[in-house]
């Protein structure tokens, strides 16, 4: 079996592959930087898995913008039966993923992700336009702020949890909360990987024990 990612024969590569029915080899597995954190996120308890490094960004980057379905998997490996367990009785929350995107792709990426958890699942949320928030810098990005919305007649179920594949500015996560929280009795967060950012900032993100 070859790599997902390096396409090298998993084999050859690590002891460690033998045994593993992890999609992508051992190496780049290492290279993405697991290391879980938690805090608290205006208010709301979140959690992520790995740091946003540019082995996990190019990762991200070739099942996202290049289209490649077959990494759907990769993302939440070794993290299912986890996740299932902590946020057991959640229904997940996608955020927003913009529509023109979406049909270029073919699939919704967040959806494709999350659905191995066998978890209750909603997309409430419209994309206004099609900004593109690489492209912004910070202060751009803050101004993204209201252009998403919550559908029409959308229920809110009473435990939910925003799901993300990154957590960088935070600003479409701040909106979605500002939209969410009279809505629903207890909400938190899992974003897959986080921006350095949130792992130095000791001073504005309380870090949960
Ligand atoms: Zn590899």
């Amino acid at each position: 079996m070859k790599c997902l990612l390096c396409n090298k024969e998993k084999l050859d590569s690590n002891i460690l592959d033998i045994f593993s029915d992890d999609e992508i080899c051992h190496k780049c597995r290492k290279e993405w930087g697991k290391k879980e954190i938690k805090f608290i996120y205006e208010g709301i308890k979140l959690r992520s898995t790995y740091l946003y490094n540019d082995a996990f960004r190019k990762a991200l980057i070739q099942y996202k913008e290049c289209y490649d379905e077959a990494l759907k998997n990769i993302f939440l490996y070794g993290l299912k039966d986890k996740l299932r367990l902590i946020y057991h009785g959640y229904t997940l929350v996608l955020m927003p993923s913009s529509i023109s995107k979406q049909q270029k792709r073919g699939f919704s990426h967040l959806k494709e992700i999350f659905a191995c958890l066998n978890m209750d699942m909603i997309e409430p949320f419209i994309k206004i336009d099609d900004i593109d928030q690489k492209s912004l810098n910070m202060s751009e990005r803050k101004n993204i702020i209201k252009k998403i919305k919550l559908k029409e007649g959308i229920i809110i179920p009473p435990k939910i949890l925003l799901v993300d594949d990154v957590i960088t500015s935070g600003a479409t996560l701040s909106t979605a909360i500002n939209l969410l929280h009279n809505k629903t009795e207890k909400m938190e967060i899992y974003t897959i990987s986080y921006a350095s950012s949130y792992k130095d900032n000791k001073a504005i993100f309380k870090v949960l024990p």
